[in-house]
């Protein structure tokens, strides 16, 4: 099948991509790699009248720490948030997630900013902004405005972005000297989209964890966080007991859902084993 007729804007600014989506609303889509959305237009699940391709407009492609945050430009390629020495030292869980998004062409061409967008329940992205209390920066021509990562994914492929506004950037607080980021996701075959996978950020006093962040992804309609099992690793050292337990907890207090291919049961226990290896993962880091 291929896609309908459409129009092609190649937009130089983002105040031209917001001045388009005021006047066009949901007539206009943006375009950014085009990972998901080409194959969407050709099989005729999206049709837009106007495509406005944002991949030229270099204010979109910066990382750069700002008031120290780490900021990341919406068109930045995975490829280039994987390559930046910036996002080791200060979001090394983006280092470590981004090399199980798809396969090497989708990360040379897929965007931070799609991605976000999108909002697929299975995508690494969206789950690493939630452990990096991260704030998706939304502009349209009446202004920006900001959302925190649990206020922004609000179901399967459905953010809080409105029809007249589009992602510039997001903007994540840097590392400090006592955190560990840790990311795992367990899939069938490299590549392939996560049965479950989980993005956490744990601090650390004298061995004794005093505050986590367990995201995790592929288990429900969005990404989730696991606020009970994060609090009772809070206090803890992580000993093989704590961490069984903290597993454990996690796999209950989420509520699962099955996707095309595998069950609550499953997504269950891979959640169990992957929190038990993400921890023991980090604890090693830290003796
Ligand atoms: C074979 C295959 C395997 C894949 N595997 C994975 C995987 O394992 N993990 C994963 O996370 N993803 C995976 N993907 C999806 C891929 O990462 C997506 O294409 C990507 O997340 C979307 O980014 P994009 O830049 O290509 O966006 P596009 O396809 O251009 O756009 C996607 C959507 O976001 C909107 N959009 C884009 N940018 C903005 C913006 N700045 N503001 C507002 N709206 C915007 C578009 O209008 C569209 O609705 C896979 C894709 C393929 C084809």
């Amino acid at each position: 099948m291929k896609s309908k007729l459409f129009q092609y804007v190649r937009a130089e600014s983002t105040q031209e991509v917001v001045s388009l989506l005021g006047e066009l609303g949901e007539d206009a889509q943006i375009l950014a790699g085009g990972q998901s959305l080409v194959p969407a237009m050709a099989l005729r699940m999206a049709s837009p009248e106007i495509l406005i391709d944002i991949s030229s407009i270099e204010e979109l492609q910066s990382i750069e720490l700002v008031d120290g945050l780490l900021k990341i430009g919406a068109g930045c390629l995975y490829a280039d948030i994987l390559e930046s020495a910036l996002v080791v030292k200060s979001a090394p869980l983006l280092t470590q997630a981004i090399p199980f998004i798809a396969h090497e062409a989708i990360r040379n061409r897929g965007t931070i900013g799609g991605s976000l967008a999108l909002a697929d329940p299975a995508a690494e992205l969206p789950a690493c902004m939630l452990a990096l209390d991260s704030v998706i920066v939304l502009k349209s021509h009446e202004g920006t405005r900001k959302v925190p990562a649990p206020e922004f994914f609000l179901g399967t492929y459905f953010t809080a972005i409105l029809d007249t506004e589009m992602i510039v950037a997001v903007e994540i607080p840097t590392i400090s000297k006592n955190q560990c980021h840790g990311f795992l996701e367990i899939s069938r075959r490299s590549g392939d989209y996560a049965i479950a996978g989980g993005a956490f950020v744990v601090e650390l006093e004298a061995e004794r964890v005093i505050s986590a962040q367990m995201a995790y992804f592929s288990v429900g309609d969005r990404p989730v966080l696991a606020p009970e099992a994060a609090l009772l690793l809070t206090g803890s050292e992580l000993s093989d007991e704590v961490i069984r337990k903290v597993g454990a907890h996690a796999a209950e207090e989420i509520e699962f859902l099955a996707d095309l291919y595998n069950g609550v049961s499953t997504k269950k226990q891979i959640t169990k084993t992957l929190t038990r290896r993400l921890l023991t993962q980090i604890s090693k880091k830290v003796t």
